[in-house]
């Protein structure tokens, strides 16, 4: 392709999928200014909306709780008596339709990991711990946030309580854990 055609083809398809004509340029110039291989996998610019609606369907009541009460609900087996949290809507050892249960919202640190490198939404919290949390009444754990200001100070076996954000939208980021 011609540099003239390849301007006039990278503003034409940054206009199509919203992006600065420099963008396109930038990303295509090696490909389209060269004489081109025939053979070679051709690629043009393109983008990708998605919106849905996700459903948490049987775990759905842990998610309104949260958002609109500030409560953690586990589930608990009708036959063992396990509690799960995260729920389950039927415990995987009796196949029993399980019953929820309200939690105090406070645990203990299982496990955890110091996490350098996150996607877009959590690039600002960086470092920050992942951890595996045993919540008071659970017989599961549950993997979730510990914010804390020196993350050094973490260890196994610590205490750690709830913590709801102001801003909830029903998302399992609605809720994260601190030193107790
Ligand atoms: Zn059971």
């Amino acid at each position: 392709m011609d540099k003239q055609t390849f301007l006039k083809w990278a503003d034409r398809n940054a206009k199509r999928i919203g992006v600065k004509k420099e963008q396109v340029i930038k990303a295509f110039e090696k490909d389209m200014a060269v004489p081109p291989d025939p053979d070679a996998p051709l690629q043009v610019p393109d983008t990708m909306h998605v919106n849905m609606r996700y459903s948490y369907g049987g775990q759905s009541r842990f998610f309104r709780e949260i958002l609109e009460n500030k409560r953690i609900m586990g589930a608990r087996c009708s036959r063992c008596g396990k509690v799960f949290c995260p729920p389950r809507s039927h415990c995987p050892d009796c196949y029993e339709q399980t019953a929820w249960i309200e939690l105090k919202g406070t645990g203990k640190l299982l496990s955890y990991t110091t996490v350098y490198f996150a996607t877009s939404s959590s690039v600002k919290q960086v470092p920050y711990i992942v951890a595996y949390i045993k919540l008071d009444g659970a017989d599961t754990a549950i993997l979730s946030n510990v914010e804390m200001k020196d993350i050094k100070k973490a260890k196994v076996g610590m205490d750690v309580k709830v913590m709801f954000r102001k801003q909830r939208d029903g998302r399992i980021t609605d809720i994260y854990f601190k030193e107790a």
